[in-house]
């Protein structure tokens, strides 16, 4: 692809050129859409009225920005919607977790290999880049998981999938394995149309795999209570995890993929035709790491997190908040466990002891005693 070749002033043109030069970059899915206020903009305020971001309450600081991309760029004309296939929908670590004597806790699938972030980011900007050079008078700007732009939305509408009841973006066919990044432009792009085989509205119809699987019944159709939701509980939130979750966790230390798992788009394909540059996973998303032991966790440094995880998504959670994860799912370790319980609860009782200790993770080890001994009672 010439990027210094003639400019093209057509905007369905400018699409095949933007979509083919997104997929030589690698990108799985490209698509285009025309800025637009938020079809969920009122679902978003009544989910933050009702307090189901917990404690993500820059969410609500900025819910304008959120709502119309406009605010992100206020010369946008169009948003280019880029996203990787992270992961294939192969079984894998459900069975890695409970040898009782090495207990690990389960990393979400898109946080085993370096961080998508980057690995987004590093190809939008030579898309940007490429551009750039063609249109020297456009303005762009990237977004992805951090800036505040209602994503998975903006995804649909460029027709990149369709949201479930998860709430995750999903390919009818391929799942929701994919990581999203946008670039927003001053230049006018024909929007996607809908590929012709999506014949419903949304990918679910009767189906409530999601919603029956989730251990902490966070998912109500469409909607997503982050307060109870294991993704926010063990990377998002600051505090204590109460004990209300104990026994909900399900082994994962970092994130939850269960209400993908069990989604019937997301299952392994036994290989019809598919679209290849779809349905693989590239190099670059590699699994590194796809669970840790939770005691040695316990007793790790800074230097041993930096080693281990800097260089990938994992860092989103601090040293203290991946001790709390590992002290919740020690205890339902030595809740299932008997012959570990003991060791278990000595290890607690030294840590919470431990003024050296972060705060939070001294109080959860006050509340996982406390809750062992319920379970005992
Ligand atoms: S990520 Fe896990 S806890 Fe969160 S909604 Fe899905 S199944 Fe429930
Ligand atoms: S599990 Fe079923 S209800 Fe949930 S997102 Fe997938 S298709 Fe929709």
């Amino acid at each position: 692809m010439n990027a210094h070749a003639t400019p093209i002033h057509d905007p369905t043109a400018l699409h095949a050129w933007v979509v083919a030069l997104a997929h030589e970059l690698g990108f799985a899915l490209v698509g285009v859409t025309a800025p637009a206020e938020s079809s969920r903009a009122a679902a978003l305020r009544a989910w933050l009225d009702a307090g189901k971001h917990g404690e993500m309450t820059w969410m609500a600081e900025t819910v304008e920005e959120r709502c119309d991309p406009r605010r992100l760029l206020p010369s946008v004309a169009s948003i280019i919607c880029v996203a990787d296939r992270y992961h294939d929908g192969s079984r894998d670590c459900e069975q890695i977790v409970q040898e009782p004597s090495e207990a690990r806790g389960r990393i979400a699938r898109y946080a085993r290999s370096k961080d998508y972030h980057n690995l987004v980011r590093d190809r939008i900007h030579k898309l940007r880049h490429a551009m750039q050079k063609r249109f020297p008078d456009a303005s762009f700007r990237l977004t992805g998981d951090i800036q505040p732009l209602m994503e998975r939305d903006v995804h649909q509408a460029a027709f990149n999938g369709q949201i479930g009841k998860n709430t995750l973006m999903l390919v009818p066919g391929e799942g929701s394995w994919f990581v999203l990044g946008e670039l927003h432009t001053s230049l006018v792009i024909t929007p996607s149309t809908r590929p012709p085989a999506w014949n419903r509205d949304d990918p679910c119809g009767s189906c409530t795999r999601c919603i029956d699987a989730c251990s902490t019944g966070a998912i109500t159709p469409f909607s997503v209570d982050a307060s109870k939701c294991i993704a926010y509980l063990t990377i998002e939130q600051r505090g204590t995890i109460g004990p209300e979750f104990f026994g909900a966790m399900n082994g994962w230390i970092f994130g939850c993929d269960d209400c993908q798992t069990v989604c019937p788009h997301c299952q392994p394909k036994k290989r019809r035709a598919v679209d290849e540059r779809m349905g693989s996973v590239a190099a670059r998303y590699e699994e590194r790491l796809n669970s840790v032991p939770l005691l040695e966790l316990l007793g790790w440094s800074e230097e041993d997190r930096a080693r281990l995880i800097m260089s990938s998504a994992l860092k989103r959670a601090t040293l203290a908040m991946m001790k709390r994860n590992a002290v919740v799912l020690l205890a339902e370790h030595a809740a299932k466990h008997a012959t570990t319980r003991e060791a278990i609860e000595a290890r607690l009782r030294s840590l919470q002891l431990d003024s050296t200790e972060d705060e939070v993770v001294r109080e959860q080890c006050a509340i996982a005693i406390a809750w062992l001994a319920s379970q005992r009672a």
